[in-house]
Parts: structure tokens; C-alpha cells; sequence
């Protein structure tokens, strides 16, 4: 299959990967040339431009930030047309970004008028679960879409759900990170506050882990350095899942919840907690280096 993919972050490279391993042709785009150079060398093919990737395209599959790229990628912004001109009706289009769902259905209503499909598909597993294909894909569109999209999934991810129409795949993620996120602060409140009492922190990681307090985050993203080798926590927190973008699925957590009057009082906090660590000059790292806000300081 002939596939585009636009957007070669820490999730999009080693997705883009996987389909090239799984015998795909791929075109692929990012506007960062650092980026396009790391995933060039391990042998993806670049094109010149978004526009380029995908001319001749039977699936489009994006990987970007928030709502605004994926606007503007497909919609257009400044005056300049979107990709959504450039590609041929009955193509389909897999968005995985982490956006508004009413964005989703805004392009997706734009591209049904030009013949073209398209889900909404954001997933969960982080950096890891990309580079060994075990992503979770929570899909928003029409049942016959997703059958279609699920030979390009399977071979990114292990888990496939249906979420509901456009947009329901957004809705499902930003319920899923406002749990994500409130949990990440809780497991780093409980390690610091154990670490305070003198217990060494991979017994009480360990002893969590296996009692009611057990998580995901106890489970594969331990916060503190050097507790889990695999964990960004161990690599000064580079790489993973960016506070920032954690900042971004908690303000659309919020928003949502206001606009359906939903009560979301540890989301509001957590999102006003992501907010100060990303102030105080942590939005790049990964969202667990949250637990530095209530770390006893060094010495
Ligand atoms: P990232 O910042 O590492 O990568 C995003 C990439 O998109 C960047 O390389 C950027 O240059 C590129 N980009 C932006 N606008 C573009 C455009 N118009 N055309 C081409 N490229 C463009 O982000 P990421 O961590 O890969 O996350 C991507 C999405 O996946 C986000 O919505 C995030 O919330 C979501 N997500 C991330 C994780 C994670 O663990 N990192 C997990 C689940 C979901």
C-alpha cells in the first residue's frame, strides 16, 4: 500500500517505521529537518514537501502536535491552501494526532465533501509502545472507515476500539490522559513522600506496584530517576511524552468538560500543576519530571 505520513515526532518516526517494516511504500514529511535526517537514516524515504507525500497516496496517516497543525496541514493556514486540495477522492486519511475533537470532525466534515475518508485514530502506549508497534488506537469515524484503516493499524499497534463517530476517538484519549495525568502526579506525590521517610524508592516502587496502589505509571514510567531503566525519568527526562503536550490534553480535558458541564476537579488541578512545572522551564521534558514540583530539593 501506498502510504504518506506527515509528522515524525518521538511517536510518528517509529510508527512511520513499522509500516515501512511491514512491506508498505512509504513518503514521509516533517517540517522539522532534524527530524526528516533521523528517520532518513534509518531508511525512510522523505519527500519534499506535505503536498509531495501525498501525491499518489491510497492512505494518508498524520502524527502531529495539536489542533492547529492538523488544521493547517489539511485546511490550510496564513493564506496557504492545506494537503486536503492534493489528495485524490476515496483516499483515506488516519489522523493519530492528539487534537479537539471538534477539530477531527471539522476536517473530517471537509474532507467528506472532497471524497475523501477519514478517522480519527489518537493512541496510547507512549514512545515504547510506538517503536514495538503495541499502540492503542482509539478510532472516531464510520465502522466501514476503520475496517479499512485496520491492516495500517495492526501494524502499529496490538489494541483497536471503536469509540464512536468522528470525534469520539479524541473524546476517549483526553478522558483517558486526564486519568494519565492525575495519576503521574499521584504516584510522584507517594514515591517523594516515601523517599522523605527514608525508604528506598524501587522497594516502595515495587511494593506499590504490586498492592491497590498499583498503575501504569508504576508499571512502565516510573518518575524517579533511576528506579526503571526504561523510564525518561533514567534519560534526564528526554524524549517520551512532553509536559507541554500533556499541558495541551488536559486544556482540552477542561474545555470539554465545560462545554458538557462535567465535574473534573482532579483534571482542573492536574492541568493547573502541568501548567506551573511547564512555567518554571519543564514544558520540553517528559510530562513525569511532574514529580520535581514535589521533590525535597537535593543536599
Ligand atoms: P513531537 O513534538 O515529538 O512530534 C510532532 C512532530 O510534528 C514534530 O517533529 C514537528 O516538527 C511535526 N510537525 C508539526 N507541524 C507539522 C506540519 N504542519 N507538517 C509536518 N510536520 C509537522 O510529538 P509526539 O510526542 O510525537 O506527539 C504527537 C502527537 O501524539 C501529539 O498530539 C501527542 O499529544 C500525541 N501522543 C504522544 C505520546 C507520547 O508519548 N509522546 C503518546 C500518545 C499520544
Amino acid at each position: 500500500m501506498k502510504i504518506a505520513f506527515i509528522g515524525l515526532g518521538n511517536m510518528g518516526g517509529p510508527m512511520a517505521l513499522n509500516l515501512l517494516k511491514a512491506g508498505h511504500t512509504l513518503s514521509a514529511f516533517d517540517l522539522s529537518k532534524a527530524a526528516c535526517d533521523k528517520f532518513a537514516a534509518d531508511g525512510l524515504p522523505i519527500a519534499a514537501s506535505a503536498v509531495t507525500t501525498v501525491a499518489d497516496a491510497e492512505v494518508v496517516v498524520s502524527m502531529l502536535p495539536a489542533s492547529a497543525h492538523v488544521e493547517g496541514l489539511y485546511l490550510g493556514s496564513n493564506g496557504q491552501p492545506g494537503i486536503l486540495d492534493s489528495i485524490a477522492p476515496g483516499t483515506l486519511v488516519i489522523d493519530s494526532s492528539t487534537i479537539a475533537a471538534a477539530t477531527s470532525r471539522k476536517v473530517a466534515e471537509a474532507a467528506a465533501k472532497r471524497g475523501v475518508s477519514m478517522i480519527d485514530a489518537p493512541v496510547s502506549g507512549g514512545t515504547g509502545g510506538a517503536i514495538a508497534g503495541t499502540l492503542t488506537f482509539m478510532v472516531g469515524g464510520s465502522a466501514a472507515d476503520l475496517e479499512r484503516a485496520r491492516p495500517v493499524l495492526e501494524k502499529m499497534g496490538t489494541n483497536i476500539f471503536h469509540a464512536g463517530e468522528a470525534g469520539a476517538g479524541q473524546t476517549a484519549k483526553i478522558c483517558n490522559n486526564m486519568l494519565l495525568g492525575v495519576l503521574m502526579i499521584g504516584t510522584s506525590e507517594a514515591i517523594a513522600l516515601g523517599v522523605a521517610n527514608g525508604l528506598d524508592p524501587k522497594v516502595l516502587s515495587e511494593i506499590m506496584r504490586r498492592s491497590s496502589g498499583g498503575n501504569w505509571a508504576l508499571e512502565k514510567y516510573n518518575p524517579l530517576p533511576g528506579v526503571m531503566e526504561t523510564s525518561p525519568a533514567s534519560r534526564n527526562y528526554a524524549g517520551g511524552f512532553g509536559t507541554d503536550l500533556m499541558l495541551k490534553d488536559l486544556g482540552l480535558a477542561q474545555e470539554n468538560a465545560a462545554a458538557v458541564r462535567a465535574s473534573t476537579p482532579l483534571g482542573g488541578l492536574a492541568r493547573n500543576l502541568y501548567a506551573a512545572h511547564s512555567l518554571a522551564g519543564h514544558g520540553a521534558l517528559d510530562f513525569s519530571s511532574v514529580i520535581k514540583l514535589v521533590q525535597a530539593p537535593k543536599g
